[in-house]
């Protein structure tokens, strides 16, 4: 998607050979025009295949999800976060390894919003070595529903994140996809 490239080109900032920094637009500004675009990107791969919601994680997986919830006209749920969580019966809940923080956390989405009838986007802003998507499965799966694919605003594909879901037999469909962040520049693979 080339005007996200641009942005990223004009806007990210290389913190290391690992990461990127997009809080101008993404991470912390929010550039509601361009997610509108991302939104609307994300519907024409994805539209057409029954999906009934898209389930992201908080927070900055919460705007780009909500453009594409807006374009295929079906609801966006959210997992939050949690430093910790007792079992509840009404819960479904799963752990991620944070790339950025290096943590481990839980995640849960309350099980009223999913069932087995739903067939589920999943939408989040990077991908890195996959596990905020594969926990996000994890709680899809835990519902009954079904995964329709992957939606990633930004993904590295020098970490391992789409070889992971690609090997599952997921669908990966990322925006703009980073083959290098070498020499404090960013380099696209296509
Ligand atoms: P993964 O779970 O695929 O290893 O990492 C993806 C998650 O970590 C995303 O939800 C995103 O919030 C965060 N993340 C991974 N890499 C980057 C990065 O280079 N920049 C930013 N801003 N977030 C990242």
């Amino acid at each position: 998607m080339e005007a996200l490239k641009q942005k990223i080109r004009e806007e990210g900032i290389v913190l290391s050979d690992q990461v990127l920094k997009v809080d101008a637009f993404l991470n912390h500004q929010i550039d509601p025009a361009l997610m509108q675009q991302i939104g609307h990107e994300f519907a024409e791969r994805f539209r057409g295949q029954g999906i009934t919601k898209i389930v992201t994680i908080e927070a900055s997986g919460i705007a780009p999800a909500v453009m594409a919830g807006l374009e295929l006209g079906i609801p966006v749920i959210f997992a939050r976060k949690f430093q910790s969580l007792t079992l509840k019966s009404d819960l479904l809940i799963s752990k991620v390894f944070s790339f950025t923080k290096q943590t481990e956390s839980t995640i849960a989405i309350s099980a009223r919003h999913l069932s087995s009838t739903d067939h589920v986007l999943v939408i989040d802003d990077f991908l890195a070595n996959g596990h905020a998507a594969k926990a996000l499965i994890d709680l899809i799966q835990q519902a009954g529903a079904s995964v329709a694919g992957i939606g990633i605003v930004i993904e590295k594909s020098f970490q391992d994140g789409r070889a992971l879901l690609e090997r599952e037999g997921y669908r990966v469909e990322s925006l703009a996809r980073v083959r290098s962040l070498a020499d404090g520049q960013v380099h696209f693979l296509d």
